[in-house]
């Protein structure tokens, strides 16, 4: 069995199901007393948040580097970041580690095209949702369309990631918003939703949307427990 090295903390909420999923997976496809080996390097999400919030990504991708630096040297096999945001410097970051990076995007990819969907909404932090890093990779290496929710949607999206399931607060209000923007996705011709932010799994489950959704943390701890076992 190879080491899955995570990067997580972003939020701590998900990186806890990454861990979950994962050893649930190695359990069940190796039975007994099976469980993942892994190492996890968990951030100070405030601190990376601040990053964000006031784009000095160039410190933020120094950080990344740094934890995949420290997870390579401490005998991880390959990379899995525990965010769909932290991407955006994906390529940076396996640039400067010998070691494999599971791309979150391509493991998406890989389970929308399984299921013969070519046209995608995408629910994330704006960074998400209207940079190029993500969207990009869809279309451009996966000739997946992808559709977003309009501007005052995004915004709604993004806060409640935030200001809600980062600090492990479900609403029932926020829920309803949700299914209300996926609804408007599905209208628009969206075959399929992507969780694309690895909390809104937490709040959104497959009853909440008309389409078939696709859960980054799943798909992406999934394809981690695949390739650890390969
Ligand atoms: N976990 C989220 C994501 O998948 C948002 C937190 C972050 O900014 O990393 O994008």
């Amino acid at each position: 069995m190879k080491t899955i090295g995570l990067i997580g903390g972003m939020s701590w909420e998900s990186s806890l199901e990454y861990y979950r999923i994962i050893n649930e997976g190695v359990k069940k496809r190796l039975g007994g007393l099976h469980s993942a080996k892994c190492l996890m390097y968990s951030f100070d999400f405030e601190e990376i948040e601040a990053l964000q919030q006031e784009g000095r990504w160039d410190e933020a991708t120094a950080m990344m580097i740094g934890a995949a630096s420290t997870l390579a040297s401490a005998g991880a096999d390959f990379l899995v970041i525990c965010t769909n945001t932290m991407h955006r410097m994906a390529e940076d970051v396996q640039l400067a580690v010998d070691i494999p990076l599971l791309h979150i995007a391509d493991a998406t990819a890989a389970a929308i095209q399984s299921q013969g969907i070519g046209k995608v909404g995408l629910l994330g932090t704006r960074f998400t949702m209207e940079e190029a890093f993500y969207k990009d990779r869809l279309v451009d290496l996966f000739g997946i369309e992808v559709m977003i929710p309009q501007i005052s949607q995004r915004q709604l999206v993004h806060d409640v990631i935030y200001d809600e399931l980062c600090l492990g607060n479900l609403r029932e209000e926020s829920r309803s918003s949700y299914r209300s923007i996926i609804g408007d996705l599905v209208k628009n011709g969206a075959e399929g939703i992507i969780l694309g932010c690895t909390e809104i799994g937490l709040l959104i489950k497959p009853g909440d949307s008309p389409a078939p959704i696709f859960d980054t943390t799943l798909i992406h701890a999934q394809a981690a427990v695949d390739l650890a076992l390969s």
